[in-house]
């Protein structure tokens, strides 16, 4: 089955392009104007990469990957779901949003984190020589990166020994080490290990100069996920969490030069802080990357071609020849105005087009 978009513009990563037609079969043909069994007229709309959200949990198994597919989001990248069967169930649903997973998070004995109901006692890491089997039961298990949750210094969280460890022995399996991280103490410890990614913002104050400048040297990217910061803060106002403080972090890391990634952190777990919902966050998540500074066409590109680079999604990412046909197509041009992707025309996973888009 091939299908061709007429009339439609495309986002190439940086700009739209004026009205041309798209075919595409489970990929992206480079023959424009072959024909096609179905065409779609476009009205002029812009067809988009489908989105990448870069930060995602999959709790509650289809249905999380439906409301993703939904409004337009083909590809999440889950940060901690266990156990490894429900994993690898969810990686083989077909129609919906396809996940990444870093199966069970690593965390300190003391925070939050230990105490959420169900995680497994093996996430539990409290030495290097703990963190180094850790690493190898995410390697045995199938992980495609490795997760943890670095807080303040012991009883809460883990030494710096031990997140050097886990980042030290993540590398030698040639693996990704994504870092949560929600005070600027814990962005320290993700820096000093060497950690590739960052995920969330700080809340306690605005990141340092000399963190962030730490951060290019080592080439962290950066997962903000202000949608869930925005949420959190509301809820600890009185401990001085304040939004701005995640806010301000962003603007900073953009102009420093630090590529950041679009991910909202959806979950519907018990016992998290907040939930924001799968596909729709991450509509609000470009809009609070714009507010923070980025153009709307940074934040678009921070959830297509930048997460498909930055975890080797080599497969998608771009409207372009060869690629997957995950596309989403909205009804005006998101890079004037990033509210536009809310308005979604049709979504289509390796070619096939979803019944029913989140208009
Ligand atoms: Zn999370």
């Amino acid at each position: 089955m091939t299908t061709a978009i007429e009339n439609v513009r495309v986002f190439d990563g940086s700009a739209v392009s004026g009205p041309r037609r798209v075919v595409f079969g489970e990929s992206v043909s480079g023959e424009d104007t072959a024909p096609a069994d179905t065409v779609v007229d476009a009205a002029g709309g812009v067809l988009l990469p489908g989105l990448i959200d870069a930060h995602v949990h999959t709790v509650r198994g289809r249905a999380d990957l439906e409301d993703l597919a939904r409004r337009g989001v083909t590809t999440g990248l889950d940060m901690g779901a266990w156990p490894l069967e429900f994993v690898d169930e969810m990686r083989r649903q077909k129609g919906v949003a396809q996940i990444l997973s870093a199966t069970v998070p690593a965390v300190g004995q003391g925070g939050h984190h230990a105490k959420m109901p169900g995680i497994p006692a093996e996430a539990v890491v409290t030495t290097p020589d703990e963190a180094r089997a850790f690493v190898g039961r995410r390697v045995a298990g199938g992980a495609d990166y490795v997760k943890v949750v670095t807080e303040a210094a012991p009883p809460e969280g883990m030494d710096q020994a031990t997140v050097n460890a886990l980042v030290q022995a993540a590398h030698e399996h040639g693996l990704l080490v994504v870092a949560h991280a929600t005070t600027t103490g814990a962005f320290r410890v993700a820096v000093e290990a060497g950690a590739d990614v960052s995920t969330h913002a700080p809340l306690d104050a605005v990141l340092d100069d000399d963190t962030i400048g730490r951060m290019r040297e080592i080439g962290m990217v950066s997962v903000p996920t202000l949608t869930m910061m925005e949420g959190v803060a509301k809820l600890f106002a009185a401990a001085g969490f304040r939004y701005e403080h995640a806010r301000d972090t962003v603007t900073k890391l953009r102009e420093a030069g630090v590529p950041l990634l679009a991910g909202t952190d959806a979950n519907s777990a018990p016992g998290a802080p907040f939930a924001p919902k799968h596909g729709e966050s991450l509509h609000r998540e470009l809009e609070l990357l714009v507010a923070a500074g980025l153009t709307p066409a940074e934040a678009l590109a921070a959830a297509t071609s930048v997460p498909a680079q930055v975890f080797g999604l080599r497969d998608r990412g771009a409207v372009e020849a060869g690629k997957r046909a995950d596309l989403v197509l909205v009804g005006g041009d998101p890079t004037v105005d990033i509210s536009v992707t809310r308005d979604v025309v049709g979504v289509w996973i390796a070619g096939q087009r979803l019944p029913t888009p989140g208009r």
